[in-house]
């Protein structure tokens, strides 16, 4: 009986193999698809490292030639590299240009960081918890304490590398909410304070950890648009005399709209005194650390208990590599991780009791290698 059943399966798998031997590109056309590509990987490279000082263009939408439809079966290479390089590659406003000074410095244009990206999607390396291989999450960790040495957090730190600001944000309000005890109850009594030029993710990342109903306060700003530390502290003790809950402070190094630094040293005074959380936003401006004449923006950095900053930004990495550090890593941990509950996969050794792993530190299990 079990031999019937295992040739059955036997077969099936065989069934399966023949069914899916279409994903299997043939060696003569792997290659041809591997020089197309990378011909359009060196005309896009020299064009960036061709781009001239001059004003930034993108291309009128309407003169575009249609994008190609999806269809059942395989489209040939050169019509689909043909769409990417029209709709993609020319058409966009590039972020990366040496004269786009419309937004921040933004993804993009480091060559070995593009194949750095393009490895781990050959491989697909598994990076959400360690299963036999800890090698490939310590290199991330490893990235991660650098980042943190160079804002002078100390050794009981804890990270993630996440896609975004965005997520980096949210993650590190959870923390907030979580380490302050923050009741559902209370929610609506809760105080958070930013400026107006506070980024919008840090107002969806609110909402997303559940405190749409707390008290936004937008704390004036000084004449080079940097939040007053005077300001802050007669909010927050007006706030208490009214028997609200101030808990978190938001404090932006780099604003996104005029570049100003929040004068983090005299918030994390304020903060001190009255035991709140203090995030910085260093999405933009982190990686000016870096500059020995930028440094001295920077005072107090270390003295805050979550931050961001976005290699994607700065430091011209491909989109989709952001840091958070959380200066006591327990609490980062406690916020993310299973390892209480995993309500499925019950006893599986799934965690290492040495090493963190990304999904014990975010709220992403499978992710890309970052
Ligand atoms: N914070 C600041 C200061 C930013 O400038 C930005 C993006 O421009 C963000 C957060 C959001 O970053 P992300 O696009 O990685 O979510």
């Amino acid at each position: 009986m079990q031999d019937v059943q295992e040739d059955h399966l036997h077969q099936t798998l065989l069934d399966l193999k023949e069914k899916t031997s279409i994903l299997e590109v043939p060696q003569v056309e792997r290659e041809k698809m591997t020089s197309r590509t990378m011909e359009m990987v060196n005309t896009y490279d020299d064009n960036i490292r061709n781009l001239t000082w001059g004003p930034v263009k993108a291309a009128d939408q309407g003169s575009l030639p249609a994008i190609g439809e999806i269809k059942e079966g395989p489209t040939d290479l050169d019509s689909v590299l043909q769409d990417f390089n029209a709709h993609l590659v020319n058409a966009g406003l590039n972020f990366g240009h040496p004269t786009f000074f419309a937004f921040i410095p933004t993804g993009g244009g480091i060559y070995p960081a593009a194949l750095g990206a393009f490895i781990p999607a050959i491989f697909s390396t598994f990076s959400g918890f360690h299963g036999k291989n800890t090698s490939i999450i310590e290199m991330e960790n490893k990235l991660i304490t650098w980042v943190a040495d160079l804002f002078g957090y100390p050794a009981w730190h804890a990270g993630n590398i996440s896609s975004s600001a965005s997520l980096s944000t949210l993650t590190a309000l959870a923390v907030a909410r979580d380490s302050k005890e923050l009741k559902a109850a209370d929610f609506h009594r809760c105080v958070i304070y930013c400026t107006e030029f506070t980024h919008f993710v840090v107002l969806k990342g609110l909402r997303a950890v559940g405190l749409r109903e707390a008290i936004l306060r937008t704390v004036p700003v000084d004449k080079s648009f940097k939040m007053t530390a005077a300001g802050l502290e007669r909010q927050i003790s007006e706030d208490k005399d009214a028997g609200l809950l101030p808990f978190l402070v938001v404090a932006t190094v780099g604003t996104t709209l005029t570049g100003s630094v929040d004068p983090v040293n005299d918030i994390a005074d304020v903060c001190d005194r009255h035991q709140l959380w203090l995030h910085v936003d260093a999405a933009y401006g982190g990686f000016f650390a870096l500059c020995d004449e930028m440094k001295q923006l920077f005072a107090g950095v270390e003295r805050t208990d979550s931050m961001v900053v976005n290699p994607h930004k700065g430091m011209f990495m491909p989109f989709g590599v952001s840091v958070l550090l959380v200066k006591d890593g327990r609490k980062l941990q406690e916020c993310c991780s299973m390892k209480q509950t995993p309500l499925c996969f019950k006893g599986c050794q799934l965690f290492s009791a040495e090493h963190l792993a990304p999904s014990e530190l975010s709220f992403e299990l499978s992710r890309p290698y970052r």
